[in-house]
Order: structure tokens, then sequence, then C-alpha cells
């Protein structure tokens, strides 16, 4: 899709693409906590905790940019081109994703449009979903004895098109970090089961990692599908694998039910649906 945007006009504003974290506002960095508060308009995507979403001033137009499943490429070309729009109308305009905007974030591709369209940005990393569930559910991701590396992959496998590298992923001295992967359990199992690696490696599923709500399914490799097919397992959820698993049993520590929450009110938020291209 070609950007639109307004020749012989430089856009007024600047883009800033904000990580926030896995969910726990405490999370969010100071910086991005600094940006948020002089936003001007905030597109956000449906990982934002609502804790976070209360960070934003009252008088922010706030743009919910959810994508519909299977519909990535088309509603990434609306939020593009949204971006670059607010950017000639607004001052300081954040685009706020979970995590960190370079994992899984498609911030590369929204950075490129913008360049594109000759906008002025800035990146605020954030805390990945790999790091926050490593330390809430208690299971480092490397260890001297157990895992010399660790490796993150979408599990949301193009598959055909991009052939997993199941035979590196194997590897047992190292931990793998699934994001997007609980649709495809199956294959994932299937996958570095047929590489080698054992069907008795620890795994865990951590479902909404930082927040109260957060819940551990832990067990082994060979029985991924039933831990991600159990019907108390919500999203998002992440999968570590490796046996660096086994320490959560003494170094968890994160009690959900111990955390306190406010949830923000969805009053002022806007939605903007975006249709799929054909
Ligand atoms: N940019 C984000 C990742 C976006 S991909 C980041 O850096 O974290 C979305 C995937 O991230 C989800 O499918 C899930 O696998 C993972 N994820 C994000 N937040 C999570 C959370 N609080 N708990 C568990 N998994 C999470």
């Amino acid at each position: 899709m070609e950007i639109l945007s307004l020749p012989g006009q430089a856009a007024k504003g600047k883009v800033w693409l904000v990580g926030a974290g896995p969910g726990d506002v405490e999370l969010l960095t100071l910086k991005a906590w600094r940006i948020l508060k002089t936003a001007d308009a905030v597109l956000y995507d449906a990982l934002v905790s609502q804790d976070i979403l209360a960070l934003i001033p009252k008088d922010a137009e706030k743009i919910a940019v959810g994508k519909r499943a299977g519909k990535h490429s088309a509603a990434q070309d609306e939020i593009n081109q949204l971006l670059v729009t607010k950017a000639y109308t607004r001052k300081n305009v954040v685009r706020l994703k979970g995590g960190d905007p370079f994992i899984f974030g498609r911030g590369g591709e929204e950075l490129q449009t913008l360049v594109e369209a000759g906008v002025e940005f800035e990146v605020v990393p954030g805390i990945t979903a790999a790091s926050g569930t490593s330390a809430y559910a208690g299971i480092p991701l490397t260890h001297r004895d157990h895992a010399q590396g660790v490796t993150f992959i979408t599990g949301h496998c193009q598959l055909e098109s991009r052939p997993m590298d199941w035979q590196g992923y194997a590897n047992p001295n190292n931990t793998l970090v699934v994001y997007m992967g609980i649709l495809n359990a199956g294959i994932i199992r299937q996958g570095l089961v047929d590489a080698g690696r054992s069907p008795d490696t620890p795994v865990a599923i951590v479902s909404k990692a930082t927040t109260k709500e957060q819940r551990r399914f832990i067990g082994r490799l060979g029985e991924l599908e039933q831990l991600a097919a159990d019907p108390e397992l919500q999203m998002p959820a992440l999968m570590i694998i490796g046996e660096v698993v086994a320490l959560s049993d003494t170094l968890h520590w994160f009690n959900p039910e111990a955390v306190e929450s406010s949830h923000a009110s969805d009053e002022q938020t806007q939605s903007v649906s975006v249709s799929p291209r054909r």
C-alpha cells in the first residue's frame, strides 16, 4: 500500500516507538513514562495493560489498533498510514507496544514507513515478554550448568514459506523461548523431538506473565500440546523450553494473588477497526 503524506509540507510531530513491557506497570522504563506523559496521541496494541493505559494524559487521543488474527498485513498497512497521518497533525505521537518494540513487534516495519514519509522518530526499548516471564516465573534463561545460550523464536510459524530450523533449536544446551506458539504446540513439539530434543525436556507455558493473573503450566516437552490446551490458560502466553525450567521449583517467588491493581477506565478509548485487504 502506498503511504499518503502531504507533499511540500513537513510533518509537525514526532513519533515515539515505545515498549510498554510485559504487563506489570512498574516494568515500564522511566523514559517510556516520561514520553507517555507528554503524548498528544497514543496508538496502542491489544497487549498493553490497562494499568499502563491509565498513565496516558486524559486529553490525549487514545487509539486502539489491535489486529485481527490472520489479517496482519492489511491491519499493518492501516496502522502505518495512521502513524504518518497523526505525525502531520499532532506533536508527540506515541506508538505503544507490548514488551519491546523490536522483538516480534513489527517496530522495524513501522519505522521504515516513517522513514519513507520523512517523519522524525525515536525508539524506547521495553522489557520483552521473555525477560518478564523469566523473572516472574523463576526461570533464569541462562545458567552456567544448564544453558549456555537462549534463542527467541516465533511459533506463529510461516511454516511453508520459511521453514523452521528445528535442528538449530533442538540444541540441549540452549533455552528456547517461543512467542506466539500456543496454537502450534503440536508442530513445535514434533519439530523439536524429531530433531533430537528429548521429550523429557522441562517446559513451562506462562500466561499473562507479570500480572496478577499470571499462571504457570509446567511439564515435559512430550506433553506440550496438553499443557497448551489447558482450559485455564489465557492469552498471551509464552513457552520456555529447556533444562532451566526445572529451576523454577526453587526460584519461584512471585505470588500473583498478592498483586494489587487499579484498572483504568476505557471511556476515552477510540477503536479503529481495520479491514482486510482483498
Ligand atoms: N513485542 C512483544 C512480543 C509481541 S508478540 C515483546 O517484546 O514481548 C506477542 C507474544 O508475546 C504473545 O503471543 C506471547 O507469546 C508473548 N507475550 C507478550 N506478553 C506476554 C505476557 N504478559 N505473558 C506471556 N506472554 C506474553
